[in-house]
């Protein structure tokens, strides 16, 4: 995969002592390779090596006392450059209802991506109301019905027998007597060959005078998606893209060239089918991942939001105190780092080194393994938890009995609980302390 292959050039360049315009454009080849191969657009490709190039042979990077990493610097640069610099957000400024206008290929994400921009606004404390006018296929309109159901946001009751536009109307209209903040709207898949119904949408859009048109795009389509939301640009004024399934085995090649071709900001990017699985997109934050350097900034962001702050901060404070860290503790400790998405969402964010470390260990089966760990606590009394060098032989048949484990389990537990006891110890000093106050914020 492109990360991979781009490793293997970083790793080359970041040895070198000197470099040479020779051993530059052997490492420009190699990331074409990667590039191409990832499926970014070719037009694209070139200018960037181009760029890439021109300053890594300037003196910045020649001049450089570690020139192999100013080169990685000077592709990670450009790569942020290739994905728009900086994150751009909705814009929502607008006499409300601001609309959002939903568009793309049939499969491409949009009445899921619907459903997470309305949790999302939700979460913002906007009134949502989504809609759907997709007439053609229908359980399109039940779909977005289901998931609005399921994230308590209220949704427009269309009806599949009549026009989008007048379906339009009629949501426009509620939408103003109740005072929504926010309209919400998807649309059908199209094709943009397809005359008459790019026709539809070019209606719908004059009539909806939405705030926001977003072409959401598979990024599992690779060059094609790029094509498909050029052509799309062609005929409505986008505002921005929304890549999804970058979670799956895509190449990412969509994600690095959709800017450069169309000129519009990635807005959000689809990691999950999941109603959660919707990120802002940062491009220097994308180019880190893809050149391995980890994803830590959105590890800690969704640290921030996920991670129960003052809970983090009573264990904080408990340790710093030097007071016991006991099995209550480590519980929370345990139930927060589910909370974060588990094992296997957290190794992925991390820098290639440590996840290459870890790919050996099974997450599935650590996140497996932490709730069984729960189901052990919970069946212990409270003051077990709290003294846990009461548990004896009895106890621990009864704790086992309750939580449907073998007792050798149990005795794993409470091992692995005094480990993590003495390293809390170890860190009271303030260490720990520390790193999870920078945790939580
Ligand atoms: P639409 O035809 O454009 O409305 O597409 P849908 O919203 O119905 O999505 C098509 C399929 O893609 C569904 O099975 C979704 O669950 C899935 N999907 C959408 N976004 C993502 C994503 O970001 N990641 C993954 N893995 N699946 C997604
Ligand atoms: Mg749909």
């Amino acid at each position: 995969n492109l990360t991979g292959r781009l490793q293997g050039v970083i790793k080359n360049l970041r040895g070198q002592a000197r470099l040479t315009e020779e051993n530059i454009a052997d490492a420009m080849r190699e990331v074409r390779m990667a590039l191409l191969e990832a499926d970014v657009a070719l037009p694209v490709v070139k200018d960037f090596i181009a760029r890439v190039k021109e300053r890594a042979n300037g003196r910045e990077v020649l001049q450089s006392l570690t020139p192999g990493q100013a080169v990685i610097e000077v592709v990670n640069q450009e790569l942020t450059a290739l994905m728009g610099q900086a994150n751009v957000g909705l814009n929502l400024a607008a006499v409300p209802p601001v609309v959002i206008l939903m568009a793309g290929l049939q499969g491409a994400g949009k009445t899921t991506t619907s459903g997470k921009l309305a949790k999302l606004l939700k979460e913002q404390k906007k009134k949502v109301l989504l809609a759907s006018a997709d007439v053609y296929r229908p359980a399109a309109i039940t779909q977005l019905q289901t998931l609005a159901k399921q994230l308590e946001i209220d949704c427009f009751d269309s009806n599949p027998q009549q026009k989008p536009l007048d379906i339009a109307a009629q949501v426009m209209d509620q939408a103003k007597k109740s005072y929504y903040d926010v309209v919400i709207f998807d649309t059908a898949g199209r094709l943009a060959i397809d005359e008459a119904m790019m026709a539809e949408i070019k209606a719908l859009h004059a009539y909806l005078q939405p705030t926001e048109t977003l072409f959401v795009v598979d990024a599992m389509q690779g060059q094609d998606a790029v094509n498909t939301a050029k052509a799309f640009g062609e005929t409505l004024p986008l505002t921005g893209v929304i890549v999804t399934k970058l979670d799956g085995d895509a190449r990412g090649g969509a994600a690095l060239s959709v800017r450069h071709v169309t000129g519009k900001p990635i807005k959000f990017i689809g990691v999950s089918e999941k109603v959660d699985g919707l990120e802002p997109f940062h491009p220097d934050r994308m180019a880190g991942r893809i050149l391995g350097m980890g994803d830590v900034l959105s590890l800690i962001e969704e640290a921030h939001k996920k991670v129960d702050m003052a809970e983090a901060q009573k264990v904080a404070d408990k340790i710093k105190s030097g007071a016991k860290f006991d099995l209550e503790d480590f519980k929370a400790q345990m139930m927060q780092m589910q909370k974060m998405g588990g094992m296997a969402s957290l190794m992925d964010k991390m820098p290639a080194q440590i996840s290459g470390m870890a790919q050996k260990i099974n997450t599935t089966d650590v996140d497996k393994s932490l709730r069984r760990l729960e189901g052990i606590i919970n069946s212990m009394t409270p003051e077990e938890r709290r003294k846990p060098e009461l548990i004896k032989a009895t106890r621990k048949k009864r704790i086992a009995a309750g939580s449907g484990v073998q007792v050798q389990e149990v005795n794993r537990l409470l091992n692995q609980f005094e480990e993590t006891q003495k390293m809390m110890k170890m860190f009271s000093k303030g260490g720990m302390a520390k790193l999870m106050r920078g945790m939580g914020g």
